[in-house]
């Protein structure tokens, strides 16, 4: 049901978004354990296109608006929306972004998570990691329902901040799961507004893309590949929220036995 300016899921398709957001959560995982020196971006692409197989879904990337990968990998100062490629080759040092989307029976999982390959480049790589990742839990904290929009923004913005580094602006959260992207949309960084309130069946992605310098971001020459301006260190880390009267339930979490 769309409320305005939100969607409100109904308990069928709440049992199948979490089906589909514990799938991508699989994928997710396992790409992560994957990434080491010497793979290309391409590489891992195609165990993305494998591993969501075996899951039983499809890529929620692949095809949308043109995208031409399974999912998306982002290197260092790169931010999102990068394309896997032959030759692009992990090097240690490297920060990687992993963003995944799954379809699953209809439904969407996205999720997204920064990995840094051994040894760390500089100590800013790994306060960047810890502080965006920081800022994501804060975000999740704050989505409680009878909160608003911009409670999740605020306390996302506030962590980002005091590490001393910037959030995208470019670039936001938004309502998932019938659909990838759903109203409302998930600043990253704190509104005039409210924004919409948090009601039970509601589901966003909460997506802090932080940057180690400035906030701007620029789009490359493929069209697709997010990098910062200023060529500084970018992460990201996403997970996907069911609103509930209470606590929110992190849906893109591994699922437990
Ligand atoms: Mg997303």
């Amino acid at each position: 049901m769309r409320k305005r300016n939100v969607v409100i899921h109904t308990e069928r398709e709440i049992a199948g978004i979490r089906e589909a957001c514990a799938a991508t959560a699989h994928v997710r995982d396992e790409l992560c354990a994957s990434v080491r020196p010497g793979i290309s971006t391409r590489q891992i692409d195609d165990l993305a296109r494998g591993l969501i197989a075996q899951v039983g879904g499809t890529s929620a990337f692949l095809g949308y608006r043109g995208f031409p990968g399974q999912i998306c990998i982002s290197l260092n100062d790169e931010v999102v929306h990068g394309i896997g490629r032959a030759d692009r080759v992990i090097q240690c040092g490297d920060l990687v972004s992993l963003d995944v989307g799954v379809k699953l029976n209809g439904f969407i999982g996205d999720t997204a998570r920064t990995v840094a390959v051994p040894p760390p480049s500089s100590p800013v790589a790994a306060s960047l990691m810890h502080a965006t990742q920081e800022s994501l839990e804060a975000g999740i904290a704050a989505a409680c329902g009878g909160c608003y929009v911009n409670d999740i923004s605020r306390a996302v913005e506030r962590v980002i901040l005091d590490a001393g580094f910037t959030a995208v602006r470019d670039f936001v959260g938004h309502g998932c799961g019938c659909a990838l992207h759903e109203p409302p949309e998930v600043p990253n960084f704190a509104q005039r507004d409210r924004g919409p309130k948090l009601r039970a069946g509601m589901v966003l992605a909460i997506e802090p893309m932080v940057n180690a310098g400035g906030h701007q971001v620029r789009v490359e020459e493929d069209g697709w590949t997010v990098r910062t301006a200023d060529h500084s260190l970018s992460a990201h880390f996403e997970h996907m929220v069911l609103i509930t009267n209470g606590k929110p339930e992190i849906l893109t979490c591994p699922k437990t036995a």
